[in-house]
């Protein structure tokens, strides 16, 4: 029973608790080649923020862990049978309503911790600003906290090397052998402003990758995995003790 995770936790603990933080991991469900599982983000955003909180608590840092949303993003994935869409708009009243506990809870902090490219919160929290000016809101992308190169031969961005190698370390009973998985090619724009990045738009999933994969997952190996998620860990749990620490209304120097 950690009580750095509301779904453990008990009444007792949360009301002699005074939590400064609360952390909400925000995955999805949708298709990951062929060889992994559909709520993939999800156990590899719940992994990473609990075992974050963990370090973070060891250090006094008063975090809670919410449940996970488990749907995020789709619209670009749509014609992929069972890719769970939530729309944007959606997204934002859950956030809400969120933060409207959380505001009476008497939680001045609060992180978004998201596990897919297709969820994205900026100008949400700009809104979350608007209505409860009390509360500190801020995302992390937590497959953004260390970058990748150093760990993984290929960079894909979905269910690729990094991925995969996160959940042979994560969920190893349910990735299926690497020889069932389609290599992950994708096709590029043809446009060259969409190419080098500075022009964006949405993907249309199924035109890009024939597998639903975008990256190899070829070179993937467990110890690739527990390696970067390691040092995922340990840099996101100092970011919560440091956001313990800091007060909401003094984050300036
Ligand atoms: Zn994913």
């Amino acid at each position: 029973m950690r009580p750095y995770i509301l779904a453990e936790t008990n009444w007792k603990t949360v009301k002699e608790t005074k939590y400064e933080v609360a952390v909400l991991p925000w995955g999805a469900t949708e298709a990951h080649n062929y060889h992994m599982p559909y709520a993939t983000d999800n156990y590899q955003v719940d992994f990473v923020a609990e075992h974050a909180a963990a370090y973070a608590w060891e250090k006094n840092a008063k975090v809670i862990i919410l449940p996970c949303i488990p749907f995020g993003v789709n619209t670009g994935q749509l014609d992929i049978s069972l890719c769970m869409n939530l729309n944007p708009s959606t997204q934002l009243a859950i956030l809400k309503d969120t933060a409207d506990v959380l505001v009476r809870a008497g939680i001045k902090k609060f992180v978004i911790l998201n596990g897919h490219g297709g969820n994205h919160f900026k100008q949400m929290i700009r809104e979350l600003s608007f209505h409860f000016p009390t509360l500190f809101c801020c995302n992390v992308n937590w497959f953004q906290v260390i970058k990748q190169e150093p760990y993984f031969s290929d960079l894909g961005d979905h269910a690729g090397e990094m991925e995969t190698s996160a959940m042979l370390h994560i969920r190893p009973d349910l990735v299926k052998p690497l020889s069932e998985a389609g290599d992950g090619a994708a096709k590029k724009y043809r446009i060259k402003g969409f190419q080098e990045g500075w022009a964006t738009s949405q993907r249309a999933w199924t035109k890009v990758t024939k597998d639903t994969g975008v990256g190899n997952p070829a070179e993937a190996t467990e110890d690739k995995g527990k390696r970067y998620l390691k040092a995922t860990i340990d840099k996101l749990g100092d970011f919560f003790v440091e956001m313990s620490n800091t007060p909401a209304d003094d984050m300036y120097q």
